[in-house]
């Protein structure tokens, strides 16, 4: 069995975008709003000689009802099956009430969790990531999804610790 990597955060912080950078698809749509990815989506990536699967996600909600609540059972299947979760968030909303709550829920469950600061672009990495620590998650790894700095240090990070 391949080790599975899931891509979980708020929506529009990103992860379909991630996605498509580590599989070299558009199977995933990205959109300037936030819910699109309305389920999970599956795809192959490598690092080094190691392939892995990779799992989008349509974020995770609080509501309770309708296709939202949907979504959100979706993503408890995905992160039950999941070796590892990257934690996605937005360097430029820096770190939101809702970043909180799901970090507050993955302290909770026993996977190991790579916070990650997206949209980092030409940010310092050191200034991107300094106010997500507060998330208790350990240490935030800056990346830019769409200019694909950082990626690899990451994907290299995540399985050293395999
Ligand atoms: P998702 O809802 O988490 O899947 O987010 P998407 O991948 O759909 O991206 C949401 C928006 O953020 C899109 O407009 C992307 O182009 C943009 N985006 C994603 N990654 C980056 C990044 O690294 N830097 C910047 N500046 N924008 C990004
Ligand atoms: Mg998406």
């Amino acid at each position: 069995m391949l080790p599975v990597i899931t891509l979980i955060g708020r929506p529009n912080v990103g992860k379909s975008t991630l996605f498509n950078r580590l599989t070299q698809t558009r199977d995933a749509l990205v959109a300037d709003f936030p819910g699109l990815t309305r389920d999970r989506q599956y795809g192959i990536g490598v690092v080094g000689p190691q392939p892995y699967v990779i799992v989008d996600t349509g974020g995770i909600s609080l509501a309770e009802t309708g296709v939202e609540a949907l979504m959100q059972r979706q993503v408890q299947h995905a992160i039950e099956e999941a070796d590892h979760l990257l934690f996605l968030t937005d360097a430029r909303d820096g770190c939101t009430p809702g970043d909180l709550d799901i970090a507050q829920r993955l302290r909770r469950l026993d996977r190991p969790v790579t916070l990650v600061v997206n949209k980092s672009d030409t940010l310092d990495p050191v200034l991107a990531t300094a106010e997500f620590h507060q998330l208790g998650l350990g240490e935030p790894v800056a990346i830019s999804a769409t200019h694909g700095r950082g990626v690899r240090d990451l994907l290299e990070w995540v399985f050293a610790g395999f």
